[in-house]
């Protein structure tokens, strides 16, 4: 399978990275919207090309990864470039991802390719599990925790703060709220009662600290539904213990069986994620291999993980997996 990557940020260096580990695929060309000379990619046989000339690679690619930002890039990279190619792309923002599934669903049809969306661990692996859970217990709960982890959109709204001079934000999830719902007591939870957030701040010199603490508390969206710490610390240590990207989660479902719910039953997925583009690209590339041979069988248009078999994702064939994981 040869591969092309479309963004090369964190996402674009981890699909690279995954591909390493999969020997049924090469690496074929990165495209960036910058210059390609400032762009440094790790693989010594790839080239790195301008987006301007992506139709050039029409026949050389069998699945270009879109590694652009969900906020602005996805929306419109994703439709466009299923006219030229197959797609997979890793749009998160939930509330947006029918609309995304329409664009892509008539770009892909009407150019006769396969478009997959929102793959990744939340949307992708989480989705999953919860769609595997709701359909096994039909009667139950649902719940999903995240972190710990960096929640990148509020540590972009810890550095709008005047004062701030940079910032990083830890979601993390209320043991006690986990420990419930493991018990399988069914509880009702807010905002407040799943995750706290965790906040450590490099101040601007002079800046006032109690000023900033209180913005950053009562920021609403943000922070005000949350019992929120604020950590003042320097420069040299936000480098030193704040600089990479963990995350994960859990997705658990309590529900409950026999023929008067005598019986209770918990479900749980988890994730620990020392890098979270790292294991985000790891899910794409399986369902890069997904969307390749979809294609080949001749189906067209979007699908989401809900959608897929899992055997297409393995590199391993039928009889194999039949052998060694069933
Ligand atoms: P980045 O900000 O690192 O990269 C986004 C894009 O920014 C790149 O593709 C790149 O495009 C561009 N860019 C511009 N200047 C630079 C620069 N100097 N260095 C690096 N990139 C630059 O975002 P991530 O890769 O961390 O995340 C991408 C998206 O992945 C997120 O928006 C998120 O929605 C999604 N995601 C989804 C997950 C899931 O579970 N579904 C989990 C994690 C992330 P270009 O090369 O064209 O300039």
């Amino acid at each position: 399978m040869r591969i092309g990557i479309l963004g090369y940020g964190n996402l674009g260096r981890g699909v690279e990275c995954a591909i390493k580990q999969n020997p049924d695929m090469e690496l074929a060309a990165v495209f960036t919207r910058r210059a390609p000379e400032k762009v440094s990619i790790l693989t010594k046989n790839a080239e790195v090309c301008s987006v301007n000339d992506i139709e050039q690679w029409k026949d050389k690619i069998d699945v270009l990864i879109l590694c652009g930002g969900s906020a602005t890039d996805l929306p419109e990279q994703t439709p466009k470039y299923a006219e030229l190619f197959n797609v997979i792309d890793s749009f998160d923002t939930h509330a947006r991802i029918p609309e995304h599934f329409d664009d892509v669903d008539a770009a892909a049809k009407k150019s006769g390719h396969i478009g997959i969306i929102s793959v990744g661990w939340d949307p992708g692996m989480f989705s999953l599990n919860r769609m595997y859970a709701n359909a096994i217990l039909p009667e139950g709960k649902d719940y999903t925790f995240w972190g710990k982890g960096v929640s990148q959109g509020h540590s972009d709204a810890i550095r709008r703060v005047e004062g701030v001079k940079d910032g990083k934000q830890y979601t993390i999830p209320v043991e006690s709220a986990l420990e419930a719902v493991r018990n399988g007591e069914n509880p009702e939870l807010t905002t407040r009662q799943k995750h706290t957030r965790e906040c450590f701040v490099v101040l601007e010199e002079g800046a006032d600290a109690a000023k900033v603490e209180e913005t950053i508390k009562t920021m609403p969206n943000y922070f005000a539904d949350y019992d929120t710490t604020v950590h003042f610390i320097s420069e040299e240590e936000l480098q030193k213990n704040h600089s990479g990207i963990p995350h994960g989660g859990f997705v658990i479902r309590s529900g409950k069986t026999g023929w008067d719910l005598e019986h209770n039953h918990v479900i749980e997925y988890s994730l620990k994620l020392d890098s979270n583009p790292e294991f985000t690209s790891c899910v794409i590339v399986a369902y890069a291999r997904a969307a390749y041979r979809l294609y080949q069988e001749g189906q067209r248009g979007c699908k989401t993980v809900f959608d897929i078999a899992p055997a297409y994702l393995s590199a391993k064939d039928g009889a194999e997996l039949r052998r060694t994981l069933l």
